[in-house]
């Protein structure tokens, strides 16, 4: 039997995880990925890489308890290994706290992460602000690292890399059976879907190994999140802004504000700073589609928009991506093969 050629567009986490689990999962199939970048130049290379899903209100509820759950299971599993520092994995615990209450009081994750519980007095009255607050450990993936373990995995099931722009998904008509769209912001261009839109994020990488917990707070955005390598320091949420250059002004706004809530940032040693898009989308877009042409069919199955949370999500929509390749199957198994050289 021929095998079924799967194309996933993409090799940031969301592409390179929905390529490992079609590939693992799929028997007699072959898995590309192409993508315009790969690591470390991709919008994951920058994630401060904290599993900690941010709610999203028109996304239900289960949708991403799964997502997380299924998420947090996998690399919970590499944590508990003898991999865990070559992968980039890590336990992290730490501090989330708000100026008022936020309306989900006991959020959907807290019986998921470690340790969940509610921030007493003496630990508010350490953070300038602070009214309310929880703590708990989490998950953490140092992203170049797991990026790279993300691609071996891949190339250990056979599957291949390739280096490209996708301009318009047609161009993959012939070559491929299956294609999955995990462009993140790049879903804008190739798919005409205006409902996808950047929240500019800007970060500095500072190396202060003497943090060993996160600390992160809805005022002014701050978050500190220790890494294996450093320690990321943000941060910015701007809504429909492309800028990727640094803006100098967000750079001293977030050293300020993080040395507020961790005054001994003021000793820390500049490493970088970086500007990603996050590829947000109210709802996240994960389903399958048939496009049509001149009496051409092509099965897309669609996997982008994750807006902040690409890394606390992206193994649970890995599953149900290759759930949905699964699903399309026997369409391609009963559509006559033709190639590409033969349009
Ligand atoms: C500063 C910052 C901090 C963050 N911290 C966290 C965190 O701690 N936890 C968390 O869960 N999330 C975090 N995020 C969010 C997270 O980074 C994203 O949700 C995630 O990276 C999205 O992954 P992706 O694979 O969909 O997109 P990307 O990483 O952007 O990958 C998209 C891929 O598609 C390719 N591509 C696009 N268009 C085309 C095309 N036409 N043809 C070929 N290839 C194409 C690109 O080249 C790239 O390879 C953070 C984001 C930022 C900016």
């Amino acid at each position: 039997m021929e095998k079924v050629r799967v194309a996933v567009i993409g090799a940031g986490i969301v592409g390179l995880s929905t390529a490992v689990c079609v590939a693992e999962s799929i028997p007699n199939c072959s898995v590309t990925v192409i993508a315009e970048k790969f690591s470390p130049n991709t919008t994951s290379d920058l994630a401060a890489g904290v599993l900690s899903p941010h709610f999203s209100p028109e996304t239900p509820i289960y949708r991403q308890r799964r997502w997380f759950e299924d998420t947090f299971a996998h690399v919970y599993s590499i944590a508990q290994s003898e991999d865990a520092p070559d992968v980039g994995v890590q336990f992290l615990s730490g501090w989330e706290f708000f100026e008022k209450p936020p309306k989900e009081r006991m959020p959907f994750w807290s019986d998921i992460t470690l340790a969940f519980r509610f921030m007493n007095e003496s630990e508010l009255k350490r953070f300038p602000g602070a009214r309310f607050g929880w703590t708990y450990t989490t998950l953490q993936c140092e992203s170049n690292r797991y990026l790279n373990w993300l691609e071996k995995r891949l190339m250990k099931a056979e599957g291949q890399l390739q280096e490209g722009k996708v301009m318009d998904l047609w161009e993959l008509d012939g070559k491929y059976d299956i294609v999955v769209n995990c462009t993140g912001m790049g879903a804008r261009a190739l798919t005409g879907d205006m409902q996808i839109y950047p929240v500019r994020g800007q970060v500095h990488k500072v190396h202060a190994p003497w943090l060993k917990h996160f600390v992160r707070t809805d005022i002014n955005n701050m978050y500190i999140y220790p890494g294996i390598n450093s320690v990321t320091l943000g941060g910015t949420r701007q809504r429909d802004d492309w800028r990727l250059s640094i803006d100098p002004s967000d750079s001293k706004a977030i050293l300020e504000k993080c040395c507020v809530y961790e005054p001994s940032l003021k000793l820390c040693r500049k490493l970088s700073e970086g500007v990603g898009l996050r590829p947000t989308r109210d709802v996240l877009r994960l389903e399958k589609e048939k496009l049509e042409r001149d009496g051409r069919h092509m099965l897309v199955v669609h996997n982008y928009g994750h807006g902040p949370a690409g890394v606390g999500f992206h193994w649970g929509t890995a599953k149900e991506a290759a759930q949905l390749v699964k699903e399309v199957l026997p369409e391609v198994r009963h559509r006559p093969r033709y190639t590409a050289s033969k349009l």
